[in-house]
């Protein structure tokens, strides 16, 4: 007898990754330049020049067994001191390398943390419209998941309902800035008051409540501040990812740092330490492990998102469409012109218009953009959004 729940996952694929092979079809139906795909957030713009390099380099210049041989299984030391290093240079934040465990990626660090501090009938929060593979993460480790929507008119978080759903069951909640799929930044005035809010559900229940740093696309943002959660809440686990800054997302390589001000730090980063045991997530590729250390504080040319949000968001508004206003990522959250997501999705594929309905990131009613293409790729489709909205005068 199988697990039917990893039965029932493994022959269900997410509605974004469906919809990417309908495009992919497609495409080999009537030509690629026909087919208007946002449906991925695959990175469009190449990895820096200083990563190629440092690919090069050590492949060429590092003993090759040492290169591809095991690191510790929580990482080279060398890098993670090089990461704890930028973390206090960039974010004033204190950092050891022993604090540091590298990971595959993002999915791995969530996976990883939420292993190491669920116990059976402990909740999770996640704040909606949320990454759907949460609810995937959260449940495999043995916790009920808990939905609390944002606020409609910003998508910042919604205070009341928050502070009503954080019970004595509460262990987490996953806070994703800038996020996917609003591209919305969590402002410091919200910060500070998810802070408060969480300093004083601890007293009140008188435990500890983690808060899950989810920063996959902490670079790709466009001119505002992205606040450093641990700078404002002391019970703060940051799962990095460096797919989305150096455009790396298919060679799997990010962390998780449990700082020094985190309850019982050791201990938790031991528990870390555990989950990724008993995961397999030891030992994260070596290679891409020494680029990192090699490309410390680089980041992929994000000034391309940014003119693909301004040519977007300005021309979908333009004509009428409701749009949150993204100041990061390289998604847009577009209200749907009828209050199923789904059915405006249909129609929105008659013109080849491929957009994902937002019912799976936990929010209804509309539907995400992910604008990672080129901007010939984004103006070329212009003309059948004006044909879909016109649909609906
Ligand atoms: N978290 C969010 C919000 C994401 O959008 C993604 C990927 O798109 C991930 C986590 C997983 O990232 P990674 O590729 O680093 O595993």
């Amino acid at each position: 007898m199988l697990s039917q729940k990893m039965l029932e996952l493994g022959t269900k694929s997410s509605v974004i990754r469906e919809i990417f092979e309908y495009a992919k079809k497609r495409r080999s139906e009537i030509g690629d330049d026909k087919v208007f795909d946002f449906s991925i957030g695959n990175p469009s713009i190449p990895a820096p020049q200083s990563v190629t390099d440092a690919i090069m380099r050590l492949c060429s210049e590092k003993d090759p067994v040492a290169l591809h041989g095991y690191t510790s299984a929580v990482g080279d030391l060398g890098v993670r001191t090089k990461i704890a290093d930028y973390i206090k240079g960039q974010f004033g934040v204190e950092a050891k390398p022993t604090q540091i465990y590298m990971t595959c990626g993002a999915a791995a660090s969530l996976t990883i943390t939420l292993n190491a501090i669920i116990n059976p009938g402990d909740e999770v929060i996640v704040l909606a419209p949320f990454f759907p593979e949460y609810r995937v993460f959260a449940e495999k480790a043995g916790a009920k998941l808990c939905v609390v929507k944002c606020r409609e008119e910003d998508f910042q978080i919604d205070f009341e309902a928050l502070q009503s759903a954080i019970n004595e069951n509460t262990k987490a909640i996953i806070v994703n800035s800038p996020n996917n799929p609003t591209g919305v930044v969590f402002s410091r005035d919200t910060v500070e008051k998810l802070a408060d809010l969480l300093n004083e559900k601890q007293k009140q229940f008188g435990k500890t409540i983690f808060l899950i740093a989810d920063e996959p696309y902490r670079e790709l943002a466009y001119g505002v501040e992205v606040p450093y959660l641990p700078a404002f809440y002391d019970n703060t686990v940051v799962c990095y990812s460096y797919s989305k800054s150096l455009s790396l997302p298919g060679e799997r390589i990010g962390y998780i740092f449990v700082p020094s001000t985190v309850c019982e730090s050791a201990k938790v980063y031991a528990a870390v330490c555990g989950a990724g045991r008993s995961l397999g997530f030891v030992c994260a590729p070596s290679l891409l492990q020494y680029v990192i250390g090699e490309c410390i504080g680089e980041t992929s040319d994000v000034s391309v998102y940014q003119k693909n949000r301004d040519i977007f968001y300005n021309a979908l508004t333009d004509m009428g469409y409701k749009v949150a206003k993204p100041d990061g990522a390289f998604y847009l959250f577009m209200k749907a012109l009828e209050a199923d997501a789904n059915a405006f999705c249909e129609k929105a594929k008659k013109y080849e218009l491929l957009l994902v309905p937002s019912d799976s990131f936990g929010y209804e009613g509309y539907v995400r953009i992910a604008y990672c293409l080129n901007e010939e790729q984004i103006t070329r489709a212009l003309p059948a959004f004006e044909a879909l909205i016109k649909e609906y005068k």
